[in-house]
């Protein structure tokens, strides 16, 4: 069993995770034990850090001390899953250059499509588009 207060990674989304290991936001007190429990916190009494569910679920812990609000840490959680769109955004695009080299268009093609160079198209996804070693960037 683990005390509150205790925050240990595990049992929360990763991008939860990754922020509380980084120190990137306080762990709500009941982060390990509560299961509703958001873990990010928002608030802060005295040394009590809660997140926004627990904070409601709050009675008498830091009764009597001033409520100290923190940066709401999930807009982190909104930049992670940006950050993640534009992963899988990239990921997109290398397959789709990949395809389209594959189905025959030109490096110019492609470019005029990004609105990049050619060399500039070649230098970002030709080493994508080919397994080859030592591809001419035809
Ligand atoms: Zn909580």
């Amino acid at each position: 069993m683990t005390a509150p207060g205790t925050w240990q990674p595990g049992g929360h989304p990763a991008d939860v995770n990754a922020i509380l290991t980084s120190g990137l936001a306080c762990a709500c007190h009941y982060a390990a034990v509560r299961p509703d429990c958001q873990a990010l916190a928002s608030i802060r009494y005295g040394q009590i850090a809660l997140c926004a569910r627990c904070d409601q679920r709050r009675s008498s812990l830091g009764k009597g001390t001033p409520p100290i609000r923190l940066p709401d840490p999930h807009v982190l959680l909104e930049v992670a899953a940006a950050r993640d769109a534009c992963q899988h955004a990239a990921a997109a695009l290398r397959r789709a250059v990949t395809h389209a080299r594959g189905a025959g268009h030109s490096w110019n093609a492609v470019a005029a499509i990004l609105g990049v160079t050619r060399q500039a198209a070649q230098q970002r996804f030709a080493h994508d588009a080919t397994p080859k070693i030592h591809d001419h960037l035809t």
